[in-house]
Formats: C-alpha cells, sequence, structure tokens
C-alpha cells in the first residue's frame, strides 16, 4: 500500500480562460514536510486549495488520503474532515468563543459529541499553547494568538494532513515566531504538513522537500540544503536571490 496522503497528478486548473495550474503533479508522504514557495500569482494557494477542494481542478487526478477529487462529488465533509487548513488571515468566525472556534467543526461535521468536542479543543489549545483564552473572542487576541487558535481548530478535526497557505504573512514581525515555533513542534510530532510560505528559515530547518512554483508549474524541487545552495533555474535563483537579501 501507499503512504501517499496527497497524490496529485498531472492536475491543470482554469479561472475561466485564465491557467492557473499547468500538468502540476506533487506526492506527500505521511509525515513529510513539503515547503511551496514562489512569486505572488504562481498558483501555489490555488495548488493546495484544490488539495481541500475549495478550488475544483479540471484535468487530472487528486487523491486525499485515498479519496480521489472529481467533479462529481456531492459530499466534501469526508474531504474536509481529512484535510486543515490555515489561511493568511485566520478565518476565525468573529461571534464565537476561542473554545467554540476550535468545538464547531468537530460537532457539525463529524458529530462529535459536545462533551469530547470541548475536551480535544481544549487539548490543542494547550498543544498551541493558549488554553488560557478559551474563553475570549478572536478580536480580543492578538494576530499571532489568532492564527495559533486557527491551528488549534484545524486540529481539533484530527486531520491527516495539515495545508498552510502563508500563516505568518499578515502577521506583526514580532508574532511570526510563535506562529512558527508552533508550526516546527507539528512537524517534530510527525504531522503531515504542505506549508506555503517565504520563511526560508523555517524551510530550511523543518521542510524535507521545498517546491518552487512559477506561472502555475512546479519548476524545481529539492531537499532544502540543495535547493538553497544550488538552484538549478534561473528562475529559481532570481526569486531566491530576491527574497534572501
Ligand atoms: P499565489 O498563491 O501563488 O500568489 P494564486 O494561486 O492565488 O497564486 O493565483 C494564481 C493565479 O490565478 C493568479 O494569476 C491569480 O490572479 C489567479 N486567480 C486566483 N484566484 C482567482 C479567482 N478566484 N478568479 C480568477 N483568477 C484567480
Ligand atoms: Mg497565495
Amino acid at each position: 500500500m501507499s503512504d501517499a496522503v496527497i497524490e496529485a497528478r498531472n492536475v491543470s486548473q482554469w479561472y475561466g480562460t485564465f491557467r492557473a495550474l499547468t500538468h502540476v503533479s506533487l506526492t506527500v508522504r505521511k509525515s513529510e514536510r513539503v515547503v511551496i514557495c514562489g512569486p505572488s500569482g504562481s498558483g501555489k494557494s490555488t495548488l493546495i486549495r484544490c488539495f481541500n477542494r475549495l478550488e475544483a481542478h479540471q484535468e487530472g487526478e487528486i487523491a486525499v488520503n485515498g479519496i480521489r477529487l472529481h467533479s462529481k462529488m456531492r459530499d466534501l465533509a469526508d474531504v474536509r474532515k481529512n484535510v486543515g487548513m490555515v489561511f493568511q488571515h485566520f478565518n476565525l468566525f468573529p461571534h464565537m468563543t476561542v473554545l467554540m472556534n476550535c468545538m464547531a467543526a468537530p460537532m457539525w461535521i463529524k458529530g462529535v459529541p459536545e462533551t469530547e468536542a470541548r475536551r480535544l479543543a481544549l487539548k490543542f489549545l494547550e498543544r498551541v499553547r493558549i488554553p488560557e483564552q478559551a474563553n475570549k473572542y478572536p478580536g480580543q487576541l492578538s494576530g499571532g494568538q489568532q492564527q495559533r487558535v486557527a491551528i488549534a481548530r484545524s486540529l481539533c478535526m484530527e486531520p491527516a494532513v495539515m495545508l498552510f497557505d502563508e500563516p505568518t504573512s499578515s502577521l506583526d514581525p514580532e508574532m511570526v515566531s510563535e506562529v512558527l515555533e508552533t508550526m516546527t513542534s507539528l512537524a517534530r510530532d510527525g504531522m503531515t504538513m504542505v506549508c506555503v510560505t517565504h520563511e526560508m528559515s523555517f524551510a530550511r530547518s523543518v521542510a524535507d522537500r521545498v517546491i518552487f512554483m512559477d506561472a502555475g508549474r512546479i519548476v524545481e524541487e529539492g531537499a532544502p540544503n540543495d535547493f538553497f545552495a544550488n538552484p538549478q533555474h534561473p528562475r529559481t535563483k532570481l526569486f531566491l536571490s530576491q527574497i534572501l537579501k
């Protein structure tokens, strides 16, 4: 049996007539940590959003934890149970407490009983080291704390894989490290992760593989040491020279 958690083969995706992804193939194995980088507009978000069916690909095949994603899917709950996602702008429910933000999906999507949902929520708020914020509302928290709640909320679904879409890009600089530390600790625990990020120190210390995208394609990929020390493609070299200045 394959240990692939995400298997994307020859995936292409269009927004109307605009082609955002061209023949992208990527396999992510259990406990693997993959970092995706590349210029703005290169299709990074589109690709990972296809992995939990927030976007629909038109060509190629995607399977997540053995579930094939296709145009005739009616029930996305199975996919969403398996795939956690953390966004740049947190996307917490503002009218719910931190605790309820964490309890909602397990109760509503998975049918977990309330007491069990509460136990899970507290466990994962502990995990991201903010259990004392449980009864506050998102607006009462700092950006870094809100993002850690968003991570805890995803973990409450006990997903097979966590997707991160530039989770630190909208944070003030002093809050970036607390979120990266949380992500690093998840990685150390063996969580399967796909992270779109330009935090290259994180990529170096945590990633098994770094993938570089440009214009809707995977242009280059490699182990972090090779990727940073010895980029092959001119686009990769240019990109790295700009962000590692
Ligand atoms: P990245 O995350 O690498 O910045 P995106 O995946 O967001 O790139 O976008 C890839 C391309 O698709 C960009 O040219 C973007 O303008 C376009 N795009 C993204 N979302 C939409 C959408 N909902 N409708 C039309 N075009 C889109
Ligand atoms: Mg993006």
